[in-house]
């Protein structure tokens, strides 16, 4: 064995070593409380105190529907809308929207409702960096904070996020698991020497052919590690050299906006989901941290799923999160179904929302030049 290689034995080989500072968290479980105990290393949520949950009570919310004109359809806004979709989409050609002869305008109206529930959710975990200061704050400087009595600023309402804390206190300092607190391990490339056998001459130091010394390697028969520049052992990454590591808890609060969206039915051979995306004219609108289901709305059904989203998001998020702010709103979203005549042919065609979109499956006239169609 080359005695360099000798040299190297007391750097730890880094095939060996646990990839994970889960095997040795008994030392960190002495600093759990009741609250914090962490059970083979997996994160933990945390439900919220019992104070954050209300009782919805028997109360109800009737909202007044008022009165809002959805603006008429008119043979002249329903073709200029045809002709824009046309116009935004390679194959389609525009003579027919120009020219085919509208004959129904069909209006209606449609009714979303929508729920939306804001909610922070708190789970932690073991986490560890390189320990690059002195400054400890371990459990010398008190007891940890449970995890719902740690104040943070909440983000703007209704918008997801998260962030990440150091719990107070629960530091802890321990030498590097991946390398034993040595800052570096064996580099694997030459396994500790520095140095690999010439590939060229195999180690012979001679071509083989002309009997001459090896160029690439100068007759030596080795050349110089590349992955470790010849110093037969590497910065350890987890670490980053320092050779201890700082674990501590870390908090993880996630805010999300959670949606229940309900559209009243109708009978139109129109694909639903497309009314998810589009803006309607807002009759209704009622925030707070918990609302109240509506009640005998001129539209039962739109009752009905208020009544049913409220359930819903109060089972799914209060006991294992707390419920910041909620909000519902009922809007009008119009849609027309357009029947025209083209080249002595029937077509049809929808226009929905407020923004005039269009929905068409049967347009005389459409090409393909290698884009989707839509
Ligand atoms: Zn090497
Ligand atoms: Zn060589
Ligand atoms: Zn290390």
């Amino acid at each position: 064995m080359d005695p360099e290689q000798n040299e190297k034995d007391s750097i730890l080989d880094l095939e060996t070593e646990p990839e994970s500072p889960l095997s040795l968290s008994i030392d960190l479980e002495r600093l759990d409380g009741h609250e914090w105990t962490l059970q083979d290393g997996e994160e933990r949520r945390f439900p919220p105190p019992s104070d954050f949950l209300r009782d919805l009570g028997e109360q109800g919310n009737r909202p007044m529907p008022l009165e809002h004109r959805i603006p008429t359809m008119t043979e002249d806004v329903a073709r200029n809308a045809l002709v824009s979709f046309v116009n935004s989409k390679c194959c389609y050609g525009n003579k027919a929207a120009g020219e085919l002869v509208i004959q129904d305008l069909r209006q209606l109206t449609l009714y979303r409702y929508r729920l939306e529930t804001f909610n922070e959710s708190r789970l932690s975990e073991w986490t560890f960096e390189p320990l690059t200061s002195n400054l400890v704050d371990g459990p010398q400087n008190g007891t940890s904070p449970r995890p719902w009595d740690i104040k943070v600023q909440t983000p703007p309402l209704f918008h997801d996020d998260t962030r990440k804390f150091r719990v107070p206190h629960s530091s802890l300092v321990k030498a590097c698991h991946k390398c034993h607190g040595h800052g570096r391990y064996k580099c694997s490339g030459c396994q500790g020497a520095g140095w690999m056998r010439c590939v060229s001459c195999s180690g012979t130091r001679q071509r083989r052919k002309q009997q001459r010394r090896c160029q690439m390697c100068s007759g030596t028969g080795r050349k110089r590690c590349s992955t470790c520049s010849g110093r037969g052992n590497k910065t350890c990454m987890t670490c980053q050299g320092e050779k201890k590591l700082l674990h501590f808890k870390q908090l993880i609060i996630t805010w999300k906006n959670n949606v229940f969206e309900f559209v009243s039915e109708h009978q139109l051979d129109f694909p639903g989901e497309l009314l998810s995306k589009v803006n309607g004219e807002n009759v209704f609108k009622d925030e707070n941290v918990l609302v109240y289901p509506i009640i005998d709305f001129p539209k039962p059904e739109i009752s009905l799923a208020s009544q049913r989203a409220i359930a819903e998001h109060n089972a799914a998020f209060t006991a294992s999160s707390r419920i910041l702010q909620q909000r519902q709103t009922i809007e009008l979203i119009p849609i027309t179904e357009v029947h025209y005549q083209y080249a002595g042919k029937t077509y049809l065609y929808f226009i929905y929302g407020l923004e005039n979109k269009v929905y068409t499956l049967d347009y005389p006239e459409r090409y393909c030049c290698g884009c989707t169609i839509i």
